[in-house]
């Protein structure tokens, strides 16, 4: 069952108008959430998150969070799955052509609930292979990429050129030359047992799951540091890894062919994973 503008359907008869301004220019917001055993992971996080990406394009959610809150937990009910993953799209609505707002009198507010794609279980024992992609993140300053916008086109050049050259996934700079993170994760290299990850300044999506291990380490008593760093660090990480809602946190094991460590998951890497899904067993949002 799929939860649109307040009243649920079954997947073939959930519409939204080809006037949407999400289809017609990408105007809206979205969020990835999981679900764990029946505790929706961090679900507070991904709403502050998406009310915030809401009010930085003045996009009006005709419901309360409170209210949004709800609308998730009783969709993820209604479809019966323990485990799962939920996509919460709110665009700025109905209205005609021409990209001024105004037109459009309420954003649509879409809830879909699906099993989740994740990597290969062996994956986060043999590590990704990925490269810098050619394509550049925007710089905070210009459209910043906190927004988790209807916008992916970045995001989708990056995932074109890695299919082309057969890796998992590419790690995308800044104008500049500063790492950023991948297409849907954030990275993490660890040096000298230090967890370095880029600030937000850098121009990135704030991840629930960066934040998540940035403090489970801070907790284990890991330093962790947000420092600028560029390709050369990359390369020369003893290890590196990626975070996000779908992937959690899996190893890296080689960027542009030059090989980290011992070419596995390194064990602080494996160490954070680990503490990861630990906390996704308890931590989270009870549907009942
Ligand atoms: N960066 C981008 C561009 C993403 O789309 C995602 C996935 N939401 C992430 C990072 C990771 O964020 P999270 O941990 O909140 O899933």
């Amino acid at each position: 069952m799929i939860y649109v503008n307040g009243e649920y359907f079954e997947k073939e008869n959930a519409k939204i108008s080809v006037f949407d301004h999400g289809f017609l220019y990408g105007d809206g917001i979205f969020e990835g959430i999981r679900v764990y055993n029946n505790l929706v992971f961090r679900l507070n996080d991904h709403l502050l998150r998406l009310y915030e990406s809401a009010k930085t394009i003045a996009l009006e959610i005709p419901i309360s969070i409170e209210e949004m809150e709800r609308a998730i937990i009783e969709t993820v009910r209604l479809n019966k799955l323990p485990s799962c993953y939920i996509r919460l799209v709110v665009s700025r609505g109905y209205g005609d052509m021409g990209v001024d707002p105004r037109k459009c009198s309420k954003a649509t507010v879409v809830i879909i609930v699906t099993q989740i794609n994740i990597y290969p279980p062996e994956l986060y024992e043999t590590g990704l292979a990925v490269a810098i992609a050619s394509t550049r993140r925007m710089r905070d300053d210009m459209l910043s990429p906190r927004i988790k916008s209807l916008n992916y086109l970045s995001n989708v050049m990056t995932k074109i050129e890695m299919n082309r050259q057969g890796l998992a996934d590419g790690i995308m700079l800044n104008a500049a030359g500063y790492v950023t993170e991948a297409s849907v994760a954030n990275v993490f290299i660890v040096k000298k047992g230090e967890l370095i990850t880029p600030p937000k300044s850098v121009g990135l999506l704030e991840g629930i799951t960066r934040n998540t291990i940035i403090e489970l380490a801070r907790d284990a008593g890991i330093s962790v540091k947000e420092e600028l760093f560029t390709q050369f660090d990359l390369y020369n990480a003893d290890e590196c890894f990626l975070t996000g809602t779908a992937s959690e946190v899996i190893p890296v094991v080689s960027i542009d062919g030059r090989i980290l460590g011992e070419n596995k998951a390194g064990p602080l890497s494996r160490r954070l994973l680990e503490m990861f899904r630990s906390r996704t067993i308890w931590d989270g949002t009870k549907i009942i």
